[in-house]
């Protein structure tokens, strides 16, 4: 399929060099082989002409390697005014067959290594990929404007990739878009729970071309229901263009929120204007001698260590509130449950007496509420440990298909500090946080929570008989444990954050990501210029302010109208409580100035992209510069790793 857009003379072609129009990929029922079927090798395709600008296509009777099998897929196609729908509409699969995945249209629209464009996608707030990354990426790597491993890792810049978009972290809204020169287009997936990305960048087979386009996955084995995506040209367009599109989508549809109408649903949310997420470290415990080294650093273990006491979290309180003119902050705790951090859960109350006696952690939470504070849990209602008393014969955890000789199989997750823990089917889990938080509110009275990874895992399909799921359902599950904690009067928070969930939450942790990102691209903030108003946006605990570089977060923070993270124990909070004063006063102030604001641009001011300037509702300007010259701006002089806030008339200058 190609398209040419007329506002701009340009033309968005499909992929040359006789790649298929589409491939389908299915699993033979007794061997569990995947096949692949090339569309363009159809032995029929039929096309029908539907209104003055639409089509249905048919391919009949699939061929796999050279060899008709039958079956076929229906598509419709139609076009209006600047907008292509496309829908899978039925895929009638031969027989012994079922369906893996329909990968259509692929690898349209693509761009060329010496055309001047990117491709983007909301790879946590957002990613670029600029077509001459290749030039850029070393310096950007040495400023910390690049992930280092991931340049490292994938040599030369070349790869091919394919993400589910259902995986919250690597996809925080449904949409991907491309640009060259004048025209742009944003593809937003109508039907995303189902759907992934097949990502190339500069093509490994010969280095030279980009190109994004959808994945339609499996439901219980079948299409079971149509499948959309909608591409829109947009003439003079950027990625700026493209969230815009998509705030207006999804005010329509229903994914937004404004943080004035969670303020009038709940009048603590006011509390979270200028709050830094200060999260406190308590215990650690990896009984486990087979936990991954990438979690437990060198340290030796089985190991139990007290990181932080409840005596001094209340220590901390005080002297941020007494000594640092804190005003403002979520305080989160982590680590207090029976044995320390990512253990036993679901199993977590009451609390652990190892960093002290539940009467002292009860005392900091009512010294953060007389100081105004928001202070809260970091739970956990998706994973499910050995250990943990309620996994029992593991009635809980999600059932995967049928793998041929075996049956069902318990869908693992990750190895973490408890040792391999197991996902706990969102259905289940909601009703272990309704058994838990009815104690937690009347023990501790805590004003807000953090419940880790139900907004940044991916969604899962459960096939057990007693709580059977589609992703679809799972998702509607993870709402429904959200908006428990909203009607609990809890402040809400969870893990990197997602479209699904913006009316439920108040902040999301680890939305931010610069020099992290996994793959070589640069920081965008899609989601902030849909979101900003919305969802608070903070660093994951693992990349905190304090765990460096702290002055690029910073500047990324003011520059993205956010009020900054930390993750401190009783050993780093002193290390860097100064910084923390510091860091405060500035992006407070800021946040306190522009957090019913809408960011309403970003832009590069600069070629190699180190200057950076944003702007919100109120007519509020943040400039920051990260490179190592300064730049002039017509509102002033920048040095490097400096920054500049331009209120309406008046300057503001540090
Ligand atoms: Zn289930």
């Amino acid at each position: 399929m190609d398209v040419f857009d007329k506002s701009t003379g340009e033309t968005w072609n499909h992929y040359p060099n006789g790649e298929p129009t589409g491939i389908i990929q299915l699993r033979e029922d007794f061997t569990q082989q995947i096949i692949k079927c090339d569309l363009s090798a159809t032995e029929n395709i039929r096309v029908t002409a539907e209104g003055s600008s639409g089509a249905r296509l048919i391919f009949e009777d699939l061929v796999c390697e050279e060899v008709p099998i039958g079956g076929n897929l229906e598509v419709r196609v139609s076009l209006r005014e600047a907008s292509l729908n496309i829908r899978i509409e039925k895929a009638d699969l031969p027989s012994d067959y079922a369906l893996e995945k329909i990968y259509y249209p692929y690898r349209s629209f693509y761009l060329e290594k010496d055309e001047r464009g990117y491709i983007t996608w909301p790879f946590g707030n957002g990613i670029l990929i600029p077509t001459n990354i290749n030039d850029l990426k070393d310096e950007l790597c040495d400023l910390n404007l690049l992930s280092n491993p991931a340049v490292k890792k994938l040599t030369k810049t070349a790869f091919t990739t394919e993400i589910p978009m259902y995986y919250c972290g690597m996809f925080s809204m449904p949409w991907f878009g491309a640009s060259k020169r004048r025209s742009a287009y944003i593809a937003i997936v109508d039907t995303p729970d189902d759907a992934g990305a097949y990502i190339t960048v500069l093509d490994p087979r010969n280095k030279e071309r980009l190109a994004i386009s959808p994945v339609w996955e499996q439901s219980y084995g079948e299409l079971r229901y149509p499948r959309s995506i909608t591409y829109r040209f947009i003439s003079d367009g950027d990625y700026v263009s493209m969230a815009k599109i998509f705030r207006k989508y999804a005010m329509e549809r229903g994914f937004y929120k404004s943080l004035r109408d969670k303020i009038k649903d709940n009048p603590n949310a006011e509390r979270i204007i200028g709050a830094p997420l200060i999260k406190f470290w308590i215990m650690d415990r990896y009984p486990w001698t087979g936990a991954a080294s990438s979690v437990h650093g060198d340290r030796r273990i089985p190991l139990m260590e007290v990181k932080t006491s409840y005596r001094q979290v209340q220590d901390f309180i005080r002297d941020m509130h007494d000594n640092l003119g804190i005003d403002r902050a979520i305080i989160l705790l982590a680590g207090w449950g029976p044995i320390g951090y990512d253990n036993v859960h679901p199993d977590i109350w009451p609390p652990g007496r190892w960093a002290g006696e539940f009467r002292d952690l009860r005392a900091a939470r009512d010294l953060a509420e007389r100081y105004g504070f928001l202070f809260g849990l970091h739970d956990n209602y998706q994973d499910i440990y050995f250990e943990s008393p309620s996994i029992g014969v593991g009635e809980s955890i999600v059932k995967s298909r049928v793998v041929r000789g075996i049956g069902h199989i318990l869908v693992l997750g990750g190895v973490w500090e408890g040792g391999q823990a197991f996902i706990i089917c969102s259905k289940c889990g909601l009703k272990y946080a309704q058994r838990n938080l009815p104690r937690i509110i009347e023990d501790l009275k805590p004003t807000c929570y953090f419940v880790d990874t139900t907004t940044a895992a991916g969604l899962y399909e459960c096939y057990d008989a007693d709580h059977p799921t589609t992703r679809s359902e799972d998702k509607e599950y993870k709402i429904k444990l959200l908006e428990y904690l909203n009607e609990l009067g809890l402040i809400t928070g969870s893990e990197c954050g997602v479209y699904w969930a913006a009316k439920q939450l108040h902040y999301g942790e680890g939305i931010m990501n610069f020099n992290n990102l996994r793959f070589p691209g640069i920081a965008v903030p899609l989601f902030n210029l849909v979101y900003h108003d919305s969802i608070v946006a903070y660093w994951h605990q693992g990349w905190p302010l304090n765990k460096g570089p702290i002055k690029t977060k910073f500047l990324a923070d003011l520059l993205y109208g956010n009020p900054t993270s930390w993750n401190f124990n009783s050993e780093t909070y002193r290390e860097f409580r100064d910084e923390l004063k510091e860091i405060f006063k500035v992006a407070s102030r800021l946040h306190r100035e522009i957090c019913f604001d809408e960011m309403v641009n970003h832009r590069f001011l600069t070629e190699d992209y180190l200057v950076q300037e944003s702007e919100f509702s109120s007519g509020v300007k943040v400039i920051v510069n990260f490179g190592e010259k300064a730049y002039v701006s017509a509102e002033g002089r920048i040095e490097p790793m400096g920054y500049l806030i331009i209120k309406s008339r008046e300057k503001n200058k540090t």
